[in-house]
């Protein structure tokens, strides 16, 4: 990897026809399980097998595995860490902080440090992006429901209405205040918030005297440390719509994060096109620029979530260009023609 250093600064019709859906959670415990395997190919210690257990938080499987440790219950810290945040960042959970200032029509809400902060990580992509990656996407996110859609466009009419909502510039905070300026604008979070999380477990995992680990919030994958016997971690970059779960190619990390963002874990198909969860800010419709997926490796998970969703949505030349000037981040980028393309610097 290219030496370079992080700036923190960068902290992250109604027609229904025919549809096939895919489900996310078995292609995501296969997901898991690929990179236990490939990590396990070269990592496994003699002395010590690793600990490894799952849980389900925020919609995510979350995997931790700690090498340098036999204490589980900090890993049920983590998941209760998981369940902090989820209880603070949610959009679905009504009392949480992004619900109450979703809900707030336009009062100021406080909130906790932590929320702001993930939200000035947002707000940071938002910029950085010049509003192709937007944290008030909420309305879109919603009247879409890929998650659930069985295959029905939404209204054109009320896609506009939601359209309407959208535009980080209603987001203002002073203090712990938050305040949403445009009449029913709604905060997702959903784009950073993972790779945020993941860096307060490795926080807390490193302040407990665990040093190597993986940590696996869905296809963020961080780990803790190099290991102590100078293994990398092998971390699986899986091939799009691979039922089976298999990898297109594989990347040694010593350090730092590999996050993935991609069309192929939440969408529906309908006459030939793809929908899926990454939204155009500026026509409500997922984007269609080519694009599969992007991988992105660099220091810290926050960082990791926000470019590969910014570099989704700026599509492979400008994603590609906002790579090369970053310092400490490489990209793969996979296209619809599965052709793959690293940044200059990406591990051979
Ligand atoms: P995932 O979290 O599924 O691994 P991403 O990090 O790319 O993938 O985040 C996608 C999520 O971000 C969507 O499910 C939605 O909540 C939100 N989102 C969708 N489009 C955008 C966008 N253009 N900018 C910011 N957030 C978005
Ligand atoms: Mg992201």
């Amino acid at each position: 990897m290219k030496k370079k250093t992080c700036p923190k600064s960068i902290t992250e019709n109604s027609k229904r026809l025919s549809c096939k859906r895919k489900r996310i959670l078995p292609a995501l415990v296969l997901l898991l399980l690929g990179i236990s395997m490939a990590s396990s190919g070269c990592a496994w210690r003699k002395e010590a097998a690793p600990i490894t257990r799952s849980g389900f938080y925020f919609d995510t499987v979350i995997q931790i595995t700690l090498y340098d440790s036999r204490q589980e219950s900090l890993i049920d810290d983590c998941f209760a860490m998981a369940k902090e945040y989820e209880q603070l960042l949610s959009r679905t959970v009504p009392d949480s902080d992004i619900s109450r200032i979703n809900r707030s029509g336009g009062a100021p809400v406080t909130v906790s440090d932590d929320t702001i902060k993930v939200i000035e990580a947002g707000l940071a992509y938002c910029e950085l992006s010049k509003g192709a990656f937007d944290i008030t996407l909420g309305a879109v996110i919603d009247l879409w429901d890929v998650k659930n859609n069985p295959g029905v466009l939404p209204d054109r009419k009320e896609l506009a209405r939601a359209l309407d909502t959208v535009g980080y510039e209603a987001v203002s905070i002073e203090g712990n205040e938050v305040t949403l300026t445009t009449p029913g604008a709604q905060i997702d979070l959903g784009a950073i918030s993972k790779g945020w999380i993941a860096d307060r477990m490795k926080e807390y995992l490193n302040s407990q005297g665990v040093t190597e680990g993986i940590l696996n919030l869905g296809g963020n994958v961080l780990v803790l440390g190099p290991k102590s016997d100078g293994s990398a971690y092998t971390v699986g970059i899986q091939k799009p719509f691979a039922e089976d779960g298999s990898l297109l190619l594989s990347v040694d990390i010593s350090d730092g994060t590999v996050v993935t963002s991609g069309i192929y874990q939440r969408y529906f198909e309908l006459d030939g096109t793809i929908y899926h969860h990454i939204f155009d800010p500026d026509t409500g419709y997922p984007y269609q620029n080519g694009l599969l997926s992007v991988t992105i490796l660099c220091p810290d998970s926050v960082d990791g979530d926000g470019l590969s969703t910014t570099c989704f949505a700026l599509g492979l030349t400008e994603g590609l260009a906002l790579i090369e000037s970053l310092p400490d981040t490489e990209a793969v980028f996979i296209t619809t023609d599965y052709e793959i393309v690293k940044s200059s610097g990406f591990p051979a």
